[in-house]
């Protein structure tokens, strides 16, 4: 018996060893990491997308204002740009255009490039102005940005950079976002099912950017809610965010759609740091499918056809 122990005792420190090893071994390789993909976007939508679109049209002399709306004059702006570049004219911007239309910025550039560039900074979560200056806190967020997604290069923002900034983040699709940094947290956290009634909880460590699902207009929440934040979005439904550690937004602000909103947090009636999200339509309704399908780029169900029960236990 005692022997039969010790012989397990020593088979499972060896298996110990080898895992430690594997795990020491993993740690000195840069995971392997897909680059995000180019965002597809199109007229109707909005945010900080467009926003760049609009900066980097701009740039290339186009006269525009970068209100991070798609409108006709911005689809006309983007169907001249792809006709020079020999593109395909249907006004879309994909793969392609994105490719021919970002340009390298490095620090010491000034310019609506720039400001194209601190747009998306400003989506993932780096608080600084859109002042189209690229000095010390830009360069900063490009470093972080460039190591949280293990891009090399330093300071210097080329198509890769340009890639994972408008790819990632906060994975828009088909003019919704996720209500956090796509990289925080697996596909699988969003299937999850809430306790007693149609939510779900996105265990985020305090501090995690929350973005605006959908365009709309801000109110606060509080109570149980905590910090919370309320956005009664152009889609006809709202969405309710809770336990914020702290608001970026004003009461009746208008947000647009991937908009920085607050920061996740523990406060309110909550057990441990997370996101607690609700969208409404007539009722509550389970995001689940809709945040999966956010997650995967694929199309968007509009919450009225979300079912109203199935996802709680
Ligand atoms: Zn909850």
């Amino acid at each position: 018996m005692s022997q039969l122990s010790t012989a397990v005792r020593r088979n499972l420190s060896l298996i110990t060893l080898v895992a430690l090893i594997a795990v020491i071994s993993l740690g000195n390789v840069a995971p392997a990491k897909a680059l995000a993909s180019w965002p597809i976007v199109r007229k109707g939508d909005q945010g900080p997308n467009v926003k760049t679109i609009q900066y980097l049209l701009i740039h290339r002399g186009y006269s525009l204002t970068a209100d991070g709306i798609f409108g006709s004059a911005t689809e006309s702006a983007v169907k001249s740009f792809q006709s020079s570049q020999g593109l395909t004219a249907d006004g879309i911007v994909g793969p392609n255009t994105w490719s021919k239309l970002v340009v390298t910025v490095d620090y010491g550039y000034q310019g609506n490039h720039v400001r194209a560039l601190q747009v998306q900074l400003v989506k993932h979560g780096y608080n600084l102005t859109v002042d189209g200056i690229y000095g010390n806190i830009t360069y900063n967020a490009v470093l972080d940005f460039k190591n949280k997604h293990y891009l090399g290069g330093g300071g210097t923002v080329g198509a890769t950079t340009w890639q994972e900034l408008t790819g990632s983040g906060n994975g828009s699709s088909g003019g919704y976002a996720l209500p956090i940094p796509k990289s925080t947290l697996p596909r699988s956290e969003y299937d999850d099912p809430h306790h007693d009634y149609p939510a779900i909880d996105l265990p985020t460590n305090t501090g995690t950017p929350a973005y605006a699902m959908k365009s709309g207009t801000v109110s606060y929440v509080g109570g149980g809610c905590g910090y919370g934040i309320l956005i009664s979005a152009d889609d006809g439904a709202s969405y309710k965010y809770c336990h914020l550690n702290s608001r970026s937004v004003a009461s009746g602000a208008r947000v647009s759609t991937g908009q920085l909103i607050g920061y996740t947090g523990n406060t309110g009636n909550s057990t441990g740091p997370h996101l607690h999200l609700e969208v409404n339509y007539n009722g509550l309704r389970c995001p689940q499918n809709m945040l999966l399908a956010i997650y995967d780029g694929t199309s968007v169900p509009h919450p009225s056809t979300l079912p109203t029960s199935g996802c709680t236990y």
